[in-house]
């Protein structure tokens, strides 16, 4: 097999037609509104409610904003039990915040949260979960939130992978107190970046609005110590653009997807995450496991690197090995996820990705090792 000319990675952003998005500029120059919770603003806030089917939205400047927020809205302290299997962010947001991580190991077949393992980790100063729907696989839900019922705990989801994802009908951001979403450049879809939090209590409305805004209450009153996750006019525009084409989108992965699930299926030694009949996928991600495989997960990687096909070892390390956090945590008091992150690759991807290259993958992936 030749090493392609062009690299191909694991992602590539979906853009709207050029002149979609140059038609949207105009009332942009014409109020003179560049942010600050313009038109475009409020238009996207309605228009995602409908689509993501939820009830209250708050826009944010991008993901992790959303989620450091959404956590400070909360008005929490102590421990906060989630996981080490996923992006720093998620973490990051508990530790910015003043609170203290406590690690959950992940289950095997689809690497969120192992619910059976959340209540032995409760003390007295746990105060909340923050469970992670990881490549889109939405979490066990309903024993989540019966534990969080059983022990007053919040639920905060990083949902940052499930923009548009449904469990039965219903939007699943609608679960946990908050879920926090991310439109970054990188996800299924995007507004160059950016980010929201769905919510169930009307009165965190004004606090999330607040926060995004310094704190600020009134002209002459702050009453929190904000910081500044306003989303602009110019992300919201590419939002609106966005959301005319994201199930088009949707649809393409899905078929790549597919392609994929029909090639590597059923292969000794490779795993991938099964699938729930309850739930509608976005296919923002390929996540193969490789367990047992003739070749190793980095052994892939680098015979798909000499091909020009750059994959992504997501999520390694696990956070909980990470440098900043060095000393603080054992990643081996979470044994699921230190030996996913180390046997899973993520395969390229997105809207349009060729399926020849689909192909291509899994022919490199058949013909590595001995
Ligand atoms: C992308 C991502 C975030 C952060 O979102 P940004 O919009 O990039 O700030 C948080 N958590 C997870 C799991 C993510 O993948």
């Amino acid at each position: 097999m030749e090493k392609l000319d062009a690299p191909v990675l694991v992602t590539r952003s979906s853009l709207p037609p050029l002149e979609e998005y140059v038609d949207m500029l105009k009332p942009i120059w014409d109020s003179a509104w560049l942010t600050n919770m313009g038109v475009y603003h409020e238009e996207f806030k309605e228009q995602l409610k409908r689509y993501l089917k939820l009830p209250s939205l708050e826009l944010f400047v991008n993901g992790h904003m959303a989620l450091e927020l959404a956590i400070q809205a909360m008005e929490l302290k102590g421990e906060v039990i989630t996981t080490p299997f996923t992006f720093a962010s998620t973490t990051h947001a508990i530790v910015r915040n003043g609170l203290t991580p406590v690690f959950c190991d992940i289950n095997d077949r689809d690497y969120t949260i192992d619910a059976d393992l959340i209540e032995r980790l409760i003390t007295d100063k746990t105060c909340a979960i923050v469970p992670v729907h990881v490549y889109g696989n939405v979490c066990d839900v309903e024993k989540i939130q019966k534990i969080a019922d059983r022990h007053h705990l919040k639920v905060i989801y990083d949902a940052a992978h499930t923009f548009g994802e449904e469990l039965d009908g219903r939007g699943v951001g609608q679960w946990g107190d908050v879920s926090m979403f991310s439109f970054h450049a990188t996800k299924v879809f995007h507004s160059i970046e950016g980010g929201a939090v769905a919510f169930k209590e009307k009165n965190l409305k004004r606090r999330l609005y607040q926060l995004k805004n310094f704190g600020i209450m009134d002209s002459e009153t702050v009453e929190y110590v904000g910081a500044n996750g306003k989303m602009n006019e110019f992300q919201a525009a590419m939002g609106l653009c966005n959301l005319r084409h994201v199930d088009e989108a949707i649809a393409k992965r899905k078929k790549l997807a597919m392609r994929y699930r029909s090639r590597l299926e059923g292969i000794q030694g490779i795993r991938l995450c099964s699938e729930d009949p309850r739930v509608k996928y976005n296919y923002a991600y390929m996540p193969v496991v490789f367990d047992g495989y003739k070749a190793g997960r980095d052994e892939i990687f680098q015979a798909l690197k000499e091909k020009n096909i750059h994959t992504r070892k997501y999520f390694y390390p696990c956070v909980n090995s990470y440098e900043c956090y060095k000393g603080d945590f054992r990643p081996e008091d979470t044994p699921v996820a230190d030996r996913i992150s180390k046997q899973v690759l993520t395969l390229p991807l997105y809207e349009d990705l060729p399926v020849e290259i689909v192909d291509m993958v899994c022919d490199i992936i058949e013909e590595t090792g001995c």
